[in-house]
């Protein structure tokens, strides 16, 4: 630009006296003047237009005729972009400073008819041959498309191209404004990570056009859940952050993040799908959980993780031992990768018993892991670290194969006829190749598909409630049963119940240990019992520990019980010697101090 208008001027300077006396010279300066896409003008040296070449008249909206001899501040006025204030007339100051000069940056030029150009410009005092100042000249440029180049560039710099919202570094940025403001006003920033459950299905199952289509609707609903001065962001994949630049109070966070859940579970109709998602949220709050962005965005994803592995659908409260269980976790993932090749897997049976007759039915397979260095690991521990790193499919497949070719090889001996009761995780029930593979290796190892019983849980009854009804009903059609385990914990909806193919129900733990307590947990108990009989399901009450549950279920006509009344889950040896030995030896039932109960049960 500055090249350019020296340039110019060197030739505006002599246009006049070029004009006055040579016409062919005069005729040569027009010409170029009107070819260059820049708008020069020029005024005399009382302020008056005295020329504009064929751009300025197109800018400014101004024919030269009608401009010449008008104030130059009439035909150009030039603004501050932002402010909208006039500002000093670059001309005028050209002729009083003798010198060029040029507009502050960020100007607008207001057209005849009122509509703005973005411009860019130098103006310079004209001489005439004494080096008198005879008036000046502006060169201006339009700018528009430059500078809207410019701020796009600036705005995909900090935007998801996606969703349209502000990515990571627009985030950063705006949370440690917040927490600046929040600093001022002692108030709180809340700093929200969401992960989508299950996205990756989705995606793998409909196609990445679904999956764009379903974040940019998730990316929509919550940005309604939140104020204006609250920020939604998108980090990639399916995961978003959300900043509530001012709460109160946690409480306040734990409304929005409510709000959230139940506007991303609410169905997406997506060109012809109908799709549902649910969404974990992790929150983490400045001061008490971080300084910086950083350090809170860490901790709200950790604490989202735990709301994932504490069943998903819900949100989690950040608290410092969290990550002290993410390193844990780390450490466990790390020793279950080598522990199926180590051979430190086992399988412990623990015995279902029929109530009416007292005969062992069946048998649970219980997974032990005996870790090199740390001892045993309990299930609970390890197996929500096996579904969420991927190993789940392996060590279950593990388990599936051994417990049939255990249950095979007790039938080979002779021993009394049991149900094989399997534990499946919903994640490998998701797996498309579960059915088959299932077949297969019933067929491996020779078991009958009627003595195979799977235990899953309620969830996985929410999730493609499709596919797993129609992978149920296969299953029923070859024989192999199928049970519902830990009843009442999850979403205990009567109505899947009815539509899933599934032959019993286990009353969880927790309500069993309630029986004889007072309150409401007995009456959950007698409302399982009674609901499975409306619905010909068999019930089975899992860690029954004493003698008054066992009376009370007993009384309640549950048909079959597993607890460590009965029998701890033990190595196959001990469980072979009990089903030689026909059964358990259990102690004669007394009457118990449970006084509703009939003398004898
Ligand atoms: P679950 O399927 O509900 O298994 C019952 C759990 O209760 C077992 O814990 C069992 O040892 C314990 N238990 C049995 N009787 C009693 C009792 O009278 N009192 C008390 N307090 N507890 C009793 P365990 O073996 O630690 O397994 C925990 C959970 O881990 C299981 O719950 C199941 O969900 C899961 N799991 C175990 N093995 C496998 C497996 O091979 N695959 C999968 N996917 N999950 C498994
Ligand atoms: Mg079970
Ligand atoms: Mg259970």
């Amino acid at each position: 630009m500055k090249h350019l208008t020296s340039a110019l001027l060197q030739v505006v300077d002599e246009v006049p006296a070029l004009i006055a006396k040579l016409p062919q010279a005069g005729e040569f300066a027009h010409f170029a003047l009107n070819s260059i896409g820049d708008a020069v003008i020029c005024t005399d040296i009382a302020g008056n237009i005295s020329f504009l070449n064929a751009a300025a008249e197109k800018m400014t909206g101004w024919p030269m005729r009608e401009a010449k001899g008008k104030p130059g501040t009439e035909v150009l006025q030039i603004l501050d972009s932002r402010s909208r204030q006039a500002i000093a007339d670059p001309m005028e100051q050209a002729i009083e400073s003798n010198q060029t000069g040029h507009l502050p940056l960020d100007t607008v030029l207001v057209r005849r008819d009122g509509t703005t150009v973005q411009v860019e410009d130098s103006a310079a005092p004209i001489h005439d041959r004494d080096g008198q100042v005879t008036g000046a000249i502006i060169v201006l440029r339009d700018v528009s498309q430059a500078r809207t180049l410019v701020l796009q560039m600036a705005h995909s710099a900090q935007h998801d191209a996606l969703t349209g919202l502000p990515n990571r570094t627009l985030l950063n940025d705006r949370i440690n404004k917040a927490i600046a403001i929040s600093t001022r006003h002692h108030r709180k920033t809340a700093v929200l990570f969401l992960d989508l459950d299950n996205f990756k299905h989705i995606n793998d199952s409909l196609g990445h056009h679904v999956g764009d289509r379903l974040l940019q609707s998730v990316a929509r609903r919550l940005v309604e859940c939140v104020r204006g001065g609250d920020t939604v962001s998108r980090l990639g994949g399916d995961e978003f952050v959300v900043l509530l630049a001012e709460v109160e109070s946690m409480d306040e966070a734990a409304s929005a993040a409510t709000r959230m859940l139940r506007a991303v579970a609410s169905v997406h109709s997506l060109d012809h799908h109908e799709l549902q998602v649910t969404t974990s949220i992790g929150v983490s709050f400045f001061p008490a959980d971080g300084e910086d962005a950083e350090a809170l965005i860490m901790n709200a994803d950790t604490a989202m993780y735990q709301a994932k592995e504490n069943g998903r659908q819900r949100f989690q409260f950040y608290e410092p031992t969290m990550n002290i269980r993410a390193v844990e976790r780390q450490a466990l993932e790390l020793g279950l990768r080598g522990a199926l090749a180590g051979r430190e897997f086992e399988l412990h049976y623990q015995p279902k018993v029929n109530l009416a007759t007292r005969a062992v039915v069946g048998a649970e397979a219980l997974l032990r892991w005996t870790h090199p260095v740390r001892g045993s690991v309990t299930p609970r521990e390890f197996i929500p670290v096996a579904e969420s790193c991927g190993l789940i499919q392996q060590i279950g497949a593990w388990v599936l194969r051994q417990a049939c070719a255990q249950a095979q090889a007790w039938r080979g001996a002779g021993l009394p006829a049991i149900t094989m009761a399997v534990n499946v995780s919903a994640n490998e029930f998701r797996d498309e190749t579960y059915l088959e593979n299932l077949l297969a290796t019933l067929a491996e190892t020779g078991l009958d598909p009627n003595s195979l019983e799977l235990e899953l849980t309620e969830s996985v009854m929410i999730n493609r409630v499709e596919s797993t009804i129609s992978i149920l009903k296969s299953l029923r059609d070859k024989g192999v049963k199928v049970v519902v385990d830990d009843f009442g914990t999850g979403y205990s909806s009567l109505s899947y119940l009815r539509n899933f193919p599934v032959s019993a129900i286990k009353i969880d733990q927790s309500f069993v240990r309630q029986i004889g307590t007072e309150g409401e947990d007995s009456a959950m108990v007698t409302a399982v019992i009674g609901m499975a009989r409306s619905l010909n399901l068999r019930v089975v009450a899992e860690g029954v520990e004493t003698q008054e549950q066992l009376r009370f279920l007993r009384y309640h006509r549950c048909d079959e019980a597993q607890g460590h009344y009965f029998g701890w889950p033990v190595i196959p040896l001990k469980f072979a010697s009990l089903l030689k030995a026909g059964g358990l030896a259990l102690p004669p039932i007394v009457p118990g101090k449970a006084a509703r109960l009939p003398a004898g049960l």
